[in-house]
C-alpha cells in the first residue's frame, strides 16, 4: 500500500503537543466558522476541514465534548458523527467527486493521531493517482487559501436547519 505524501503533516505532529488548548474545543467554540475551518455544526458534533490535509478536502467529524476515550461517546453522539460523516461524503461527492473514501479514526499517538485527547473521525477524499496529487499543494503558502475556498464550498453544500 502506497502511503500518502503530506510533509507538512510532520510539522504538525512535531507541533500538536506544544498547541494550547485543544483545537477541536476551541473549533467548537469559535463563532468564526472561517477562521476555524468549520463547514457545519450540528447540536452534538460538528465537521471541520483538516487544516493539514492528506488530500483536498480531508474533513474532520468530532464531537463537541472534549472526550479522548473512543468508548466514551454516548449514543446520540456516535449517531450524528455517523450522519455527519455520510453527510461529509455527499458534499464532497457534490463538490469533488473523488473516486473513493477513506473514514477513520486514529486512535493514539502510534496510530496517527495528531491530537489524541479529542476523538476524531476522518474522511479523506480518494483519487486514483493522488498519492502523486500532494506534491502540488506542497507550498505551504497555497494551503490556506486552498482551505478557505474548501471550507466554503463544502459549507454550501451541508443542509442548514
Ligand atoms: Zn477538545
Amino acid at each position: 500500500m502506497k502511503q500518502l505524501w503530506a510533509p507538512w503533516r510532520l510539522e504538525y505532529v512535531e507541533t500538536a503537543d506544544e498547541e494550547n488548548g485543544c483545537l477541536f474545543c476551541a473549533a467548537a467554540e469559535a463563532e468564526d466558522d472561517e477562521e476555524r475551518l468549520v463547514v457545519h455544526r450540528g447540536p452534538r458534533a460538528f465537521v471541520l476541514l483538516n487544516k493539514f490535509p492528506y488530500t483536498s478536502g480531508h474533513l474532520l467529524v468530532a464531537p463537541r465534548r472534549h472526550i479522548g476515550e473512543f468508548a466514551d461517546l454516548d449514543d446520540d453522539e456516535a449517531l450524528e458523527i455517523h450522519r455527519l460523516a455520510e453527510r461529509s461524503i455527499a458534499a464532497l461527492a457534490e463538490t469533488y467527486a473523488p473516486q473513493g473514501y477513506n473514514l477513520g479514526w486514529n486512535l493514539g499517538r502510534i496510530a496517527g493521531a495528531g491530537v489524541v485527547d479529542h476523538v476524531h473521525l476522518h474522511v479523506v477524499p480518494r483519487w486514483a493517482g493522488d498519492t502523486n496529487f500532494m506534491p502540488v499543494l506542497a507550498d505551504v503558502k497555497v494551503i490556506p487559501e486552498h482551505l478557505a475556498e474548501s471550507r466554503r464550498r463544502l459549507a454550501e453544500r451541508f443542509p442548514t436547519g
